[in-house]
């Protein structure tokens, strides 16, 4: 048998998660961001539970190619655009839009004479990451105007602190400046992630742009999935593969950074950083065994970690250990360990397989 570790995807809940995302914006259209395998959910199953969405985000080409050769039709953006010629070509023959954030970009689309892809073109309004300058921006789209390649032109930002509540300012700033540089234009716009999508109604737009919520987690450190009516659509489960008994005194795992103050059961799970789960989890660290609450206890090693069995008398080995998912949110395993849920999706091993629940 092969290691017991696996994510089961509940897909009917990326679907319910996306029904959330539409009662927030109901006048808007949404594109789904499936960028890293679908924030590693798994590009295709979540992409086909997702296929009511009005458009796709992503940032790898292949998989913007693999969508199109499944047979979505819907807009599809590549959110960091492209980034040569030859790219260029692929996206005029798969039909892809492109963001525009740079004037690189800008010149290369005047020379390859593609006029009629979609454009997103990118503002910086403050988050200074990927976009143009306000300035940039304005020579940028008078030269795609002159030359007739502004046939399909959205404009997009994206704010950098939308998700906490204490900086409301800057998110107001970023409104405001965006504004400002693009009311002179009739174009259509996008600005909203999820944490927008939920705190800021005025900044749907034509298009909102949704990732973490459709996953089911949380954007947010004052409000949890379960506040906001998500389902959880990842659930990473292993098995116990050993079990000890312990005297007062002993330790656990590298560093012995655990000490039994008195006898205990312990059981080994099949589950270690190398699988992506956080090295940085602390003991106390909340698992589900045999679906009963436990913890973790010590270090968490490359493909193992240790849970307390000592009150859960029925567990043994091959008994089922939840580490995040359906009853362990995975937004409170992030928290322990000082990340946020975003980066244990998109960080799940590919060793780790994923089984699909329709
Ligand atoms: C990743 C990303 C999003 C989605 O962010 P969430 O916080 O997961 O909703 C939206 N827009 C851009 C430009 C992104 O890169």
């Amino acid at each position: 048998m092969s290691r017991p570790i696996q994510a089961s995807i509940n897909l009917p809940a990326l679907t319910h998660n996306l029904s959330i995302v539409r009662k927030h914006a109901p006048n808007s259209r949404i594109m789904a961001v499936i960028k890293a395998d679908a924030y590693g959910h798994g590009l295709l199953p979540a992409t086909q539970a997702l296929r009511a969405a009005d458009g796709f985000a992503l940032l790898e080409l292949d998989a913007a190619i693999t969508l199109r050769e499944a047979g979505f039709k819907q807009p599809i953006l590549l959110l960091e655009g492209f980034f040569s010629m030859q790219e260029l070509r692929l996206f005029q023959q798969f039909q892809l839009n492109a963001v525009i954030h740079h004037s690189e970009q800008i010149s290369m689309l005047l020379a390859s004479k593609e006029r009629n892809l979609g454009l997103f073109i990118k503002i910086n309004t403050g988050m200074n990451r990927l976009g143009l300058r306000p300035e940039q921006y304005l020579m940028g789209i008078k030269k795609l105007q002159e030359n007739s390649y502004a046939n399909n032109v959205t404009l997009m930002t994206h704010f950098a602190c939308a998700d906490d509540s204490r900086q409301k300012e800057s998110v107001l700033a970023q409104i405001n400046c965006f504004k400002t540089i693009t009311q002179q234009h009739n174009y259509p716009i996008s600005l909203a992630n999820s944490a927008a999508i939920i705190r800021y109604p005025e900044t749907h737009g034509d298009w909102v742009r949704p990732g973490i919520l459709l996953y089911g987690a949380s954007p947010f450190t004052d409000q949890t999935a379960e506040d906001l009516k998500l389902q959880s659509v990842m659930t990473l489960s292993s098995k116990v593969i050993a079990i000890h008994d312990l005297r007062a005194g002993d330790r656990v795992g590298y560093g012995g950074f655990f000490h039994a103050s008195r006898p205990m059961r312990i059981g080994i799970v099949a589950c270690g950083y190398a699988d992506g789960y956080p090295r940085h989890a602390p003991t106390g660290t909340p698992v589900l065994v045999n679906n009963q609450p436990s913890r973790l206890l010590g270090r968490v090693s490359m493909d193992m970690l240790t849970v307390d069995l000592t009150h859960i008398p029925n567990a043994g080995i091959n008994s089922s250990v939840i580490l995040w998912g359906s009853g362990v949110s995975v937004d409170e395993i992030a928290n322990r360990s000082n990340t946020i849920s975003y980066e244990l999706l998109s960080a799940l091993a590919p060793r780790v397989e994923r089984t699909v629940a329709a």
